[in-house]
């Protein structure tokens, strides 16, 4: 257990993190990018994003085969990029704000099969996964059809294996949905604060859930121990996969094809400002890092999370990576946005991101609702309440002195500002039932 109150008491910024306040975290060692450039290439390359892209684009025929949705992209999982300025206006005229620039929605919420960011990181990990075993085994080369891959010799081949997995529901659902597809044995370990309809949906699946009493560092230390004890089961380990990031990472060109498709132009003085809703940090951690490779020091990278489970934040602002812990801080871990219910961060992900991130904002639960009403109201879109988070970011990039600083000294003024494009990067909601939605828009608190 680490020293929480030196940190507290040196730190202003963790003292009013350790108080639930909502504020905003400026990464300190934020390098300029050329100066990280070789010790991130070290550790995780361009070549290895170039690879999970193309790994993605060899699956895309198996992919396409199995879910009928993944048609209209030839088999590639990728979401679209909206424009939302009604939402821009709305959050303005509600907090009092200001929002320059191009205001814009990436829905993760909305990505095919997993209906969440995990979507990219969760289902990349059990596809490279299935292709090592299989290429092992000497089922598959990598210049076959990998449609071939549903068939079902295939399926009984990959039923001899196991995966598990721990989560507080979205990676779940994406690595239960995907091995269940391949034919897997699935096991999902389910931390307390996992919403029943996402328990639900995978054991619609076939997928066996097993549920903890306890938080999500619990479910996936057991998770873990027991697929270790079990010599034919894979353990996809959200504390440490670089498998992960690498899904994630290949984002940020998909991203760039999307702004050329759109005509936007990012550079030195059209900054591109992203806000991505933080757990342990992977998802995010893998879609900053791809980002940079791709814009480098023309985007800016921050990251959210709620008041009561603000632990990406506090693994960085104190180094102490995945040994911070929130109970040590005397903050709950429980938060309503169970996608980001995460006591202790990745220790990968809160390393690499040393000079590359930004900032993080927190922000407290009953303001994730409230986003999603206006989301609706103003946009028609709908996205779950822990990737409400997102919108925490521009809403406060110039209210708090830290970030109005921030953008002082990277030349973001306000004209620049104005030029600019601010991504919400929305990370979860197509799967989310009916009820729940209805359960959701009426839910209110103080
Ligand atoms: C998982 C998740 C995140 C954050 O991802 P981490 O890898 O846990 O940081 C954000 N939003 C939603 C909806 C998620 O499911």
């Amino acid at each position: 257990m680490i020293d929480a109150s030196k940190y507290i008491q040196q730190n202003p910024t963790i003292k009013e993190v350790a108080d639930k306040k909502e504020t905003v975290w400026i990464n300190p060692d934020l390098l300029p990018f050329a100066v990280t450039d070789g010790v991130c290439q070290l550790v995780v390359s361009d070549a290895d994003i170039a690879d999970a892209e193309e790994r993605l684009r060899r699956f895309a025929p198996f992919i396409r085969r199995c879910f009928p949705e993944t048609e209209a992209t030839g088999g590639l999982i990728e979401s679209p990029l909206e424009d939302i300025p009604a939402m821009g206006k709305a959050l303005e005229e509600t907090y009092g704000c200001s929002i320059p620039g191009r205001f814009m929605l990436k829905m993760d919420s909305h990505l095919a099969i997993a209906g969440s960011i995990k979507a990219r990181g969760g289902i990349y990990e059990v596809l490279k996964h299935a292709e090592d075993l299989a290429l092992a085994e000497g089922k598959l080369t990598e210049s076959d059809n990998y449609a071939k891959l549903a068939d079902e010799e295939m399926k009984a081949f990959f039923g001899r294996y196991t995966v598990q997995v721990g989560s507080t529901g979205n990676l779940g659902m994406s690595i239960g949905i995907m091995s269940a597809a391949l034919g897997f044995r699935v096991k999902v370990h389910m931390s307390a604060d996992a919403k029943q309809w996402k328990k639900d949906l995978l054991r619609s699946k076939g997928v066996e859930v097993i549920e903890y009493a306890d938080d999500y560092s619990k479910a996936v230390a057991e998770g873990r121990r027991l697929s270790d004890a079990d010599p034919t089961s894979y353990f996809v380990d959200d504390e440490k996969s670089v498998n992960l990031f690498l899904g994630y990472a290949v984002a940020a060109k998909r991203l760039k094809a999307q702004f050329e498709e759109k005509g936007i132009v990012v550079d030195a003085d059209h900054p591109l400002i992203v806000y991505i809703p933080t757990g342990v940090g992977g998802a995010p951690g893998g879609v900053s890092y791809g980002l940079k490779r791709v814009f480098k020091d023309d985007v800016h990278c921050f990251l959210v999370e709620p008041t009561q489970c603000p632990s990406v934040l506090l693994g960085m602002a104190t180094k102490e990576y995945e040994a911070a812990n929130v109970h040590d801080f005397g903050i709950s871990g429980m938060t309503e946005a169970d996608g980001l219910a995460c006591a202790s961060p990745s220790g990968f992900v809160t390393r690499i991101l040393g000079n590359l991130v930004s900032g993080d904002f927190t922000v407290a639960d009953n303001k994730l609702y409230d986003y999603l009403r206006l989301l609706d109201k103003s946009e028609g879109k709908r996205i779950e309440p822990s990737s409400c988070a997102a919108f925490a970011g521009p809403c406060s990039l110039l209210s708090y002195p830290g970030s109005r600083d921030y953008c002082a000294r990277h030349g973001l003024t306000e004209e620049v500002l104005g030029r600019s494009v601010q991504i919400a990067w929305a990370t979860g909601g197509r799967l989310v039932p009916a009820e729940v939605w209805e359960e959701y828009l009426a839910t209110y608190i103080d």
